[in-house]
């Protein structure tokens, strides 16, 4: 219940900010989302302006963090540190600078003020920490705490390599900044502790903090925390070399040696900061570490002065908060989907919400055990956020609020589409529907079969596919390339123009390379890589010959397509021969191409003229030339390699005429392992496959042996 009284609102407000503070700042496990917190803080801010009689001096709108519990010895701060004001939107900027100008006794806006400017620094969603350099070496370092008495955790910290250790100048100076958690160690974690039954960190914020507040340090250094430093105090070096203002003080630090974050910009009026947010907003999400919001602040240090501080925050500076990554919403329902290999998926339809850049009304719950372990009901409030800031995911109900009036999700009984009765294999996860023939299945096999990754017919959407199904326009695959004009112009909203422009998509597809041909098939358990595995494979097992026709019935395509029907169906264990495919995967593809409706999808689609582009020869690497010790290996990336990312690393090797595969078999060449490399190592070191190192890869990428 929310009382209406004011004061005994703001008592509530008080200590449920108060319970917050202390699970997020002490147990780096909190309950509350970020926005639901500062949406807290902000009402009770609120009520304390219009009722300044309630404004309490413990009132958590005076401090900062909380006080330190014990756990490690304490260090009190020379100079505090300090929370910041929070902006959430234009007009709260625009009245940010209005209060700055007016401090500083400068004109109004939109009188433009040469003499002030600002800097807009990301705002990293960490730990902040103090560390004090004593004749240049790293002797002290702290956690924020409640702003005057923070945590020691010197040891701790020494585990982090962005922390210089020793400063090229004996320098006394302060340092502040940020510990963080890469996106990727965050994954890597949690992927950890599921594994082990732990709690799982609810963002890399709070797994940092708790990684870096380990009693043993240890733990610490197991974990790739990293640091951006973004304030300098007392960096009086040599004369006439203190920094003036802050853009100097970060191009200061980095000369000493601390990681600054690079994407700052300086010298800014509102508008371009307004203009930096704009464009942060979208662009952070790709950034390997979690942005909360931009943090203005004054540029010049004497109008720092100037400007002061209020209880708990400069005036000089203020955090312009990104709207929330996670939000709430209500599940208004939980359908169950069925896809295109009859899975039923339940899909939750939610109210819509923003979240991560876009606005999300339906998130999968993937199968029936995710919704009883997450015990998501309809009708429950749920914390929506995006996977990884792609994939919308229920984070989990909000189970304060529910009101018994929730129901619990089955699944049908019958397809919700055909009716068929639905299947659990015994022991799987899924429910589908065995129905080959069941309309929803089908219309999305076809919309694959013409979606991007298969021929890509442009202008084929859901709507057109759904009129030409239901019409028996398409009976088949190949009937695509049977349709007239004529035919086209006959379908809804569609006029001569349309129609000629549907026709010309679909003549364009009529060619297209044979690994997307394959993909476009929807063969069991082959995804867009295998498919061009598979491809490459074909190819080099079944070149074309010179002055061979790549369609019609004698051409290349329908070869290809008949020899591995033959393959499948005499010797199915040769599709392990295919670089990157296990057993599983080629048991499918060799169950898919013994099918003789496969034969008859193929030869309905050579005989309506489609045919796989000439194969391009791949690059045979001179002998001893670079990249030929990878030419035709398999190799799997595992761990975290210093100098690559995975991707990069793969996208070496495959230019290299090499195979990254996802998992260590018999016949993986090599494993390069890195750091936390974990069960591939294991398996590379059972089978006896070769280990390598980032060295020996690149030896390897060189054209060297390892
Ligand atoms: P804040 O996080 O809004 O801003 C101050 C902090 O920003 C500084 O201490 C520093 O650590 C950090 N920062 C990052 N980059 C910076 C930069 N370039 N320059 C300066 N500072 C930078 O304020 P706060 O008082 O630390 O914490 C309040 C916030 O913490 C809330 O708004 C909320 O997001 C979160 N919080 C959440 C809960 C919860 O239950 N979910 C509880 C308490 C606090």
């Amino acid at each position: 219940m929310v009382s209406t009284d004011p004061a005994a609102r703001a008592a509530e407000l008080r200590a449920q900010i108060e319970r917050a503070n202390r699970l997020y700042y002490e147990e780096d496990a909190p309950e509350l989302t970020d926005a639901e917190y500062d949406a807290l803080m902000r009402e009770l801010i609120g009520l304390e302006e219009t009722h300044p009689e309630l404004r309490t001096p413990d009132s958590p709108t005076q401090h900062v963090g909380v006080a330190p519990a014990g756990r490690f010895a304490e260090v009190r701060h020379e100079r505090p540190m300090l929370s910041l004001s929070n902006a959430f939107g234009e007009d709260e900027l625009r009245a940010f600078d209005a209060r700055v100008r007016r401090g500083l006794g400068l004109p109004a806006a939109p009188e433009p003020v040469p003499d002030l400017r600002y800097v807009a620094e990301l705002k990293i969603d960490g730990l902040a920490v103090s560390l004090r350099y004593e004749r240049g070496r790293f002797a002290r370092g702290a956690t924020r705490g409640d702003g005057t008495t923070g945590e020691d955790v010197t040891p701790n910290l020494r585990t982090i390599r962005a922390i210089p250790g020793r400063l090229p100048e004996p320098l006394e100076i302060e340092v502040r900044g940020e510990v963080y958690m890469p996106r990727a160690e965050f994954a890597r974690i949690n992927a950890e502790r599921e594994e082990a039954g732990l709690p799982l960190y609810a963002n890399p914020r709070n797994s940092g903090a708790g990684s870096l507040r380990q009693l043993d340090p240890g733990v610490t250094a197991s974990r790739r925390l990293s640091f951006w430093a973004y304030q300098l105090l007392d960096g009086s070096g040599a004369p006439g070399a203190a920094p003036a203002a802050q853009s100097q003080a970060l191009a200061r630090l980095e000369a000493l040696g601390f990681p600054v974050e690079p994407h700052r910009e300086a010298d800014l009026d509102i508008e371009g900061v307004l203009r930096f947010l704009e464009r942060w907003q979208e662009a952070r999400h790709s950034l390997d570490y979690e942005t909360d919001g931009v943090v203005v602040k004054v540029d010049r240090f004497d109008q720092q002065e100037r400007l002061g501080m209020v209880a708990r925050a400069p005036r000089w500076a203020i955090a312009y908060k990104f709207p929330p990554e996670q939000v709430e919403t209500v599940v208004e329902d939980i359908v169950p989907y069925v896809g295109r290999t009859g899975t039923l998926t339940p899909v939750a339809h939610l109210v819509p919400a923003k979240v991560a850049g876009s606005t999300v009304s339906r998130a999968t719950l993937h199968n029936l055990d995710e919704v009883r372990r997450k015990d998501i009901r309809i009708g429950d409030h749920v914390i929506l956020q995006k996977a990884g800031d792609v994939i919308p995911e229920v984070v989990g109900p909000v189970v304060e609020k529910r009101t018994g009036g929730e129901r619990i999700f089955e699944m049908p009984g019958r397809c919700p589409v055909c009716g068929t009765p639905i299947v659990r294999d015994e022991g799987a996860v899924r429910h589908y529907c065995p129905n080959p023939a069941c309309p929803a299945r089908v219309i999305q096999a076809y919309a694959h079969f013409a979606g991007r990754g298969g021929m890509d017919i442009e202008g084929a959407g859901w709507a057109v596919l759904q009129q030409l199904l239901q019409r028996g326009m398409v009976r088949s695959r190949g009937d695509f390339y049977r349709l007239r004009v004529e035919d086209l112009e006959t379908l809804e909203r569609f006029a001569r123009k349309s129609a000629q422009n549907l026709a010309d998509a679909i003549e364009r597809s009529r060619r297209r390379p044979l690994s997307r041909i394959l993909n476009a098939l929807g063969i069991p358990q082959v995804g867009e890589q295998t498919a061009i595995d598979l491809a490459d494979w074909a190819a080099a097992t079944w070149p074309p010959a010179d002055g061979e026709p790549m369609g019609g019935p004698e051409g290349w395509t329908a070869r290809v397509a008949r020899a591995l029907g033959e393959v499948a169906r005499d010797v199915p264990g040769r599709f392990e021969e295919v670089p990157g495919v296990g057993s599983v995967v080629a048991d499918a593809i060799a169950r898919y191409f013994a099918d003789e409706a496969t034969a008859a999808i193929l030869d309905d689609l050579v005989a309506a003229g489609v045919e796989a582009e000439r194969p391009r020869p791949r690059p045979v690497p001179a002998p001893g030339g670079a990249g030929s010790a990878l030419a035709g290996r398999t190799v799997v990336v595992t761990g975290t390699l210093p100098g690559f990312s995975r991707q990069e690393a793969e996208e070496a090797i495959r230019a290299a005429g090499g195979h990254p595969a996802g998992s260590v078999s018999r016949k993986t060449d090599y494993v390069v392992a890195g750091e936390n490399a974990g069960s591939k190592l294991a398996k590379a070191q059972e089978l006896g496959v070769p280990v390598l190192d980032e060295a020996g890869l690149r030896r390897l990428l060189a054209g060297e042996t390892a």
